[in-house]
């Protein structure tokens, strides 16, 4: 017999729908949710609701935003002839949070990936295309994720560009070993991806 009374339950079973979130944690945020004397219920299912209503995508760069466009497309002081490319909303705000790019983004919302019948089509990738087409755009920065889907969008984005507008530069960003890291605990893809992508010393 289910211990939880039957709402109880039916907010465990909401919140075991979130990544990362297993029957304990579930338990202990319900139980917390409901122990709580401030009016946190309501305010929480305020902004649930209000996310899925205000929060939209560019229709420039597809990043989230609750305006006609994102506060990045929109900043007359970001560089308008360099586009990031990434994966997810999630990668705008930890590129951000570096301070050192200052061009526009464009989120691809995925990554291409046969195995899962995932196709060019199925991402934000035709209107890329059409960005580099219709706009004064100089270089693409690919920072998909170094995984195998990371690789082979990157690879499929070069050759796509390449062929619409050969003197767009196409850069990818570095990986191999991170800051403070050690070549001993490094793994061989690791280590293979570093030696790949190694950079001279002189033209920093
Ligand atoms: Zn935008």
């Amino acid at each position: 017999m289910d211990p939880y009374p039957k709402p109880l339950r039916e907010l465990i079973t909401q919140l075991k729908r979130l990544p990362g979130i297993g029957e304990k944690t579930a338990a202990r945020l319900a139980l917390y949710i409901l122990g709580d004397k401030s009016e946190l219920a309501s305010a929480m299912a305020q902004a649930l609701m209000q996310v899925k209503e205000q929060i939209r995508l560019c229709p420039v760069c597809h990043n989230l935003t609750d305006r006609p466009r994102c506060a990045i497309c929109l900043d007359p002081s970001r560089d308008a002839c360099t586009i990031c490319v990434v994966e997810d909303p999630s990668d705008v705000l930890a590129l951000e949070s570096s301070h050192e790019y200052k061009g526009l983004y464009h989120v691809l919302h995925g990554l291409i990936s046969p195995i899962n019948g995932i196709g060019p089509e199925d991402i934000k990738l035709p209107e890329l295309l059409e960005r580099v087409k219709n706009t004064s755009v100089k270089e693409i920065v690919i920072a998909t994720n170094p995984s195998v889907e990371g690789e082979g969008t990157a690879h499929y984005i070069l050759r796509l560009i390449t062929q619409i507008r050969p003197g767009v530069h196409i850069s990818r960003i570095a990986a191999g070993i991170p800051m403070g890291g050690e070549l001993k605990y490094m793994d061989q893809v690791t280590l293979a991806s570093a030696l790949r992508y190694r950079r001279g010393l002189k033209d920093q």
